[in-house]
């Protein structure tokens, strides 16, 4: 089984100014145009059984929206392949009753995104949601690193990451990006071997420029072969979650550069799915 841990969809009335307006700051490729349909059709070319999906609340009042939609579709996971996860906003003073809600309503964990968000990951409203989050038995994934829309913001720094870990102990806590974009050199000295779970999304392809802008190969190297290897062994294949970031990147290419990764079956196996199978609990 595959399952890709981080994939983003928005409805169908937003997708497209939503993505034309990432594409821009990121001067990312969108491979697919953001909706259900485009995802599902990808994960059928790329042999994905399941997506999940991120939604980032970006103000505190769209909460209520986003996770009408996340129980929406998590009706027809079964049919569809697609499971969210819910968003939550730090600033969302009655964080406990919606996360209880969420939990209640049988949604297995939540995004957070401290630099789009513009919260420290280790400031008080997100350490209490993380801690909330796990005595609700949820999962919680977070953005980790820097963000390619916002050059250089400390955020969800790898410092700040370790102070987060060291405060609150998660338990079922994923860190996106393999612990952190662009900070590579840093996550492997100290992140890898803490217990957390990492996710592959937009680490180890180089990034597509969105038509008409340029980016130099140099500004944000993706993860070389050899590290990636290090850091999977490292840690522990059985904490890696494979995620792609679409529609920021291909599934397909994903999947292959994981099969020619140089990890051997058994450890595919459980990156690719085996892992996030028993996290979800599917
Ligand atoms: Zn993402």
């Amino acid at each position: 089984m595959i399952i890709d841990f981080h994939t983003h969809t928005f409805p169908e009335n937003l997708a497209g100014r939503a993505i034309s307006k990432l594409a821009a700051s990121s001067r990312a490729k969108n491979y697919l145009n953001g909706t259900e349909k485009e995802l599902q059709h990808s994960m059928r070319e790329a042999d994905v059984d399941y997506s999940v999906l991120l939604p980032v609340v970006t103000k505190p009042e769209q909460q209520k929206d986003i996770n009408q939609i996340a129980l929406k579709i998590n009706r027809h996971s079964k049919e569809t392949g697609l499971l969210s996860f819910g968003g939550i906003h730090p600033e969302n003073r009655d964080y406990r009753e919606i996360l209880r809600t969420l939990a209640a309503n049988g949604v297995k964990g939540i995004k957070i995104h401290p630099v789009f968000q513009r919260v420290p990951i280790d400031h008080i409203e997100n350490l209490r949601i993380i801690e909330c989050a796990c005595e609700n038995d949820m999962i919680v994934i977070t953005h980790a690193g820097y963000d390619i829309g916002f050059p250089g913001e400390d955020f969800s720094s790898v410092r700040r990451i370790e102070r987060m870990l060291d405060t609150v102990r998660p338990q079922k806590f994923v860190l996106a990006h393999m612990g952190g974009w662009d900070c590579w050199g840093e996550v492997e000295d100290r992140i890898v071997g803490r217990d957390v779970y990492l996710d592959t999304a937009f680490s180890l392809l180089p990034i597509e420029p969105a038509p008409g802008t340029a980016r130099d190969l140099k500004e944000n190297p993706p993860l070389s072969g050899e590290q990636f290897l290090r850091m999977v062994r490292g840690h522990g294949a059985e904490r890696i979650l494979f995620g792609t970031d679409s529609p920021w990147s291909s599934q397909q290419k994903m999947v292959a550069a994981i099969r020619d990764s140089g990890l051997d079956a058994r450890e595919q196996e459980a990156v690719l799915g085996g892992n996030a199978r028993g996290l979800l609990g599917i």
